[in-house]
């Protein structure tokens, strides 16, 4: 067999001839290939094109053999494309515009989904920013391009990076249990490109949608698509509550500064207070009947918080809702400021909280993908881009799966 044949079959692309090889002065591999189509593709619209000139040599980077980093060289030829003009021709073994070849790229972005950048780096010699632009890339390619034919019951969310000083709205599908749409920003404007890009037919094929309490969400959704129903999360509701015990707490504690004895009873109850009954100790469950004798307002905040829950634990929709109903007068009659808002706010989303009882949809999926991509972020892959970050959120929570151009060991 000729030794090109062999270095053809090692390298392991198709529509490739290689042609000469060599080691550089420091020791890798450079091995001069050439397409094995005879007539040079446009880079930009990939179609058949006259050539025009040629370029100086260029290198794109390829998987490693053993200790050899190995580069592919070729002088490719720029075309002159009846549509695009003049442009440097296609080529099979990578991108346009990358330096990698398309198997050193799916490998970079199999490591991205399972490690981090300093892992990366020292496995294959590539900074995050590198990392980032090629992750772009692969996801691009490998993007399921029906992620979005059959949504029914979507979820929507916000999440917060840069120390929460920008943000980006994320769309997951509730069915298929991946995110389908990134928006950078958080307000009612960042989801008409989504809703854009669905089209009048899909949006009202969607069925349900899940989100917070925002207001924004709220806005969009009722414009984008008015036929769905609209669910809110549930836990977002609770954490109404438990914001408002807290803030009974920290009222009653400013109150208290003068009275030492009481404030002591009060002190050191934050976490008791927001914590679920049955997570309690023994200690803390003593201290908290402590608390039923000497502060009965904020015994009583602490009861509102664990009654809504109760009301929302309900199967039956009738009895939800007048579990609800009862916790709505209750707490607006409850002399506590906290409350009476947060009582206002539910009653004016009465009908979407309740929503809830009977599919038992909650943005939990987008809140646990919420903390895949904090870990994600804290990989610290240059999230300085918001393009970068949206990415790396599809390429680890989109369902893209990668299989990494290794031998499959079988
Ligand atoms: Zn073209």
């Amino acid at each position: 067999m000729r030794i090109t044949t062999v270095l053809r079959r090692l390298l392991g692309v198709t529509k490739m001839f290689v042609e000469e090889v060599c080691f550089t002065v420091d020791g890798d591999l450079a091995v001069t290939v050439r397409p094995t189509w005879r007539l040079s593709r446009c880079g930009q619209c990939r179609r058949k094109a006259p050539r025009y000139d040629r370029r100086p040599v260029r290198r794109w980077r390829h998987l490693p053999w053993g200790r050899c980093s190995v580069d592919l060289l070729y002088e490719p030829w720029r075309v002159d494309c009846r549509t695009c003009g003049v442009r440097v021709e296609q080529v099979p073994w990578a991108e346009r515009a990358s330096r990698f070849t398309h198997d050193f790229e799916e490998l970079a972005a199999y490591l991205a989904q399972i490690t981090d950048q300093t892992q990366v780096h020292r496995l294959l010699g590539i900074s995050w920013q590198t990392v980032g632009a090629l992750v772009e890339r692969v996801v691009a390619r490998r993007i399921d391009p029906d992620r979005l034919s059959d949504l029914r019951r979507i979820g929507i969310d916000e999440f917060s990076y840069r120390k929460r000083h920008r943000y980006l709205t994320i769309v997951v599908d509730h069915d298929q249990r991946r995110v389908v749409w990134t928006g950078e920003g958080k307000s009612s404007e960042t989801l008409v490109p989504f809703f854009e890009l669905l089209g009048e037919e899909r949006c009202e094929k969607i069925e349900t949608v899940t989100i917070d309490l925002s207001a924004a969400f709220i806005k969009a959704v009722r414009e984008g698509l008015p036929k769905a129903e609209t669910i809110f999360d549930r836990f977002h509701v609770q954490r109404l509550a438990s914001a408002a015990v807290d803030e009974v707490r920290r009222s009653i504690v400013r109150k208290l500064a003068i009275e030492p004895e009481q404030a002591k009873a009060v002190k050191g109850t934050r976490f008791i207070l927001l914590k679920n009954p049955w997570n309690l100790s023994r200690r803390q469950r003593s201290k908290l009947a402590e608390l039923q004798d000497t502060n009965r307002c904020l015994y009583r905040a602490y009861l509102l918080k664990e009654t809504l829950a109760k009301a929302l634990d309900y199967r039956q929709k009738w009895r939800a809702r007048k579990a609800l109903d009862e916790w709505l007068s209750w707490a607006s009659r409850s002399k506590l400021k906290p409350f009476v808002k947060v009582a206002r706010t539910i009653r004016k989303h009465r009908e979407g909280i309740l929503a809830y009882i009977k599919s038992r949809l909650t943005n939990g999926l987008v809140e646990g993908l919420n903390a895949k991509i904090r870990m994600i972020a804290r990989r610290a892959y240059g999230f300085h881009s918001y393009q970068a970050l949206a990415a790396m959120i599809v390429l680890t929570c989109g369902g893209i799966k990668l299989d990494p151009p290794l031998p499959t060991g079988s």
